[in-house]
């Protein structure tokens, strides 16, 4: 794999090119296979961040305004074929990014990226598909090689630049239940908001999706808000768009980590993501998560650029991030479902099912949804377990009153779930806060104590035996 960046007019361009032996089809870190569309993306960063910025980000309301008009630099896509560039011609090329970005830039620093995090951002994106080797087009520190070296068996390079660092803690903000929390729990962080936009050689079917109304919500917080639009979840053509990786979601923390002086990124990844297998994709304790845990590829990645991933409710479980997030100033900007537009969730998507189980469980009241259990989004809870996100389908069935009426019912029949058995998933797992890097642990571990207080043995011992029952 070659991954080499250009820096044009306040965008980052990306453009891979698979090696001899490297498929169109790759694997995500958390075992999805998906196919590769196309060969390059963008990455658009706000212009007024700058290197010379202290203390508060400088990202202003106008360069918040610009959002959404991407398009016309977009058009002039580098190469108008849709096919993926091969290497053999491509070294050329790839040579000649290296010193044009760092001459043409414009935009306040914005084209000054130190080397490890260009090849961190181009990571997030290329994995998948990268076998044996990734050459870069600018020179990475011996560290960062030797964390791809020992994460993916990977060769990178070329090696020979020093390794950076940063001071401050941004959070990549969704705007989701999770990602409010940490913003709830850190009021002075700033926060980085991805916004999907359209791609200029694949044809956007997925109109569903209101990238536009979250990055809207997002400015509404009235916080410390960077919004990053990029067309990189347009480079899966299978099974869908999305990230690469789930990491992809920080490139825009990333690429402005010097320009924002950032030494860590806070994700909203709760205890059933980092510990309890992810949900979606396995049902069990895992200490070692590939994608979250501080000692895995990933972190150590992260770690090496000088970026750690910090996550701050990796100790806590959905329902709490959702208690903490609904009791916050951000309640009225927290949106979980991505189809609803400016008035709402939109209440029918599966989504919306799920999160409304858990609030309604958090308020102990019934179930307000119209979604009848012989809905498409409603079958899998009428199948037995194990579910994704099963820790909360427990959760959810023993504090809901009235279950029995709900497309939960059936769920609620197999797993047996009382406030007794669930208690655990109220409180913070102890290992989560150990995780945190020194510099913002003790900050984290005095609120988990305050606002849930830690496991005991007994405790611990359900999530260290979770999915081995
Ligand atoms: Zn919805």
């Amino acid at each position: 794999m070659r991954a080499s960046w250009a820096f044009e007019e306040g965008l980052w361009r990306l453009r891979l090119r698979l090696d001899a032996g490297e498929e169109l089809a790759g694997t995500v870190t958390d075992g999805q296979r998906v196919e590769l569309a196309t060969d390059t993306c963008h990455v658009r960063l706000p212009r007024s961040t700058g290197p010379t910025a202290t203390g508060r980000t400088a990202t202003g309301s106008a360069a918040i305004g610009r959002t959404g008009t991407g398009s016309a630099a977009i058009g002039r896509t580098a190469t108008g074929s849709a096919a993926i560039g091969r290497t053999g011609t491509g070294s050329a090329a790839i040579g000649r990014t290296a010193t044009g970005s760092a001459v043409n830039g414009s935009a306040a620093g914005l084209d000054s990226v130190h080397p490890d995090l260009l090849a961190l951002a181009a990571w997030t994106v290329a994995a998948p598909w990268a076998v044996g080797r990734v050459v870069f087009d600018r020179p990475i520190s011996p560290d960062l090689a030797e964390a791809f070296h020992s994460g993916w068996g990977i060769e990178a390079g070329p090696v020979g630049g020093t390794p950076r660092s940063g001071t401050r803690l941004a959070i990549s903000y969704s705007g989701g239940a999770d990602s409010a929390a940490v913003a709830a729990m850190l009021p002075d962080a700033p926060l980085i908001h991805f916004r999907r936009v359209s791609h200029p050689r694949i044809p956007n079917r997925w109109t569903h999706y209101r990238s536009d109304v979250l990055a809207a919500l997002a400015e509404k917080t009235g916080r410390d808000v960077t919004p990053v639009e990029s067309d990189l979840e347009f480079l899966l053509r299978s099974p869908r768009p999305g990230y690469p990786e789930h990491h992809a979601v920080m490139v825009g923390a990333i690429l402005l980590a010097d320009a924002m002086d950032l030494g860590g990124v806070a994700l909203g990844y709760e205890i059933g993501s980092r510990w309890l297998g992810g949900g979606r994709y396995v049902h069990r304790f895992t200490p070692d998560n590939p994608m979250w845990s501080g000692h895995g590829p990933w972190g150590r990645l992260f770690a090496a650029a000088g970026l750690p991933l910090v996550l701050p409710v990796g100790g806590i479980s959905e329902a709490m991030t959702m208690r903490l997030a609904l009791g916050s100033e951000l309640r009225d900007q927290v949106r979980w479902c991505l189809r609803g537009d400016g008035s709402g969730p939109c209440g029918r998507c599966g989504k919306c099912l799920y999160k409304e189980l858990i609030q309604a469980a958090v308020e102990r009241r019934p179930m307000r949804t119209t979604i009848t259990a012989d809905r498409p989004v409603a079958r899998k809870w009428q199948q037995p377990p194990p579910y994704g996100g099963q820790e909360m389908i427990e959760y959810g069935c023993a504090h809901v009153p009235g279950i029995e009426d709900t497309p939960f019912a059936r769920a609620a029949e197999y797993l047996k779930a009382t406030p007794e058995s669930t208690r655990w998933l109220e409180r913070c797992y102890p290992p989560a806060v150990e995780e945190i890097p020194a510099r913002w642990r003790g900050t984290i571990e005095t609120i988990m104590a305050r606002e849930f207080g830690f496991m005991e043995a007994g405790d611990v011992k359900r999530v260290e035996s979770w999915g081995g029952r």
